[in-house]
């Protein structure tokens, strides 16, 4: 099976919680947050 890699977690911009992918942050913040206007592929 996939073994984590760490090269592309994603973290919340707000409680910076980590996320395996972009789309569980998004869905996180949707769901949480609920900020779409924080949706977006930016890598800081
Ligand atoms: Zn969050």
């Amino acid at each position: 099976m996939y073994s984590r890699i760490m090269s592309k977690e994603s973290k919340c911009p707000y409680c910076e919680s980590i996320f395996e992918n972009n789309q569980q942050l998004s869905n996180h913040i949707d769901k949480i947050h609920n900020n779409e206007d924080a949706i977006g592929t930016q890598g800081l």
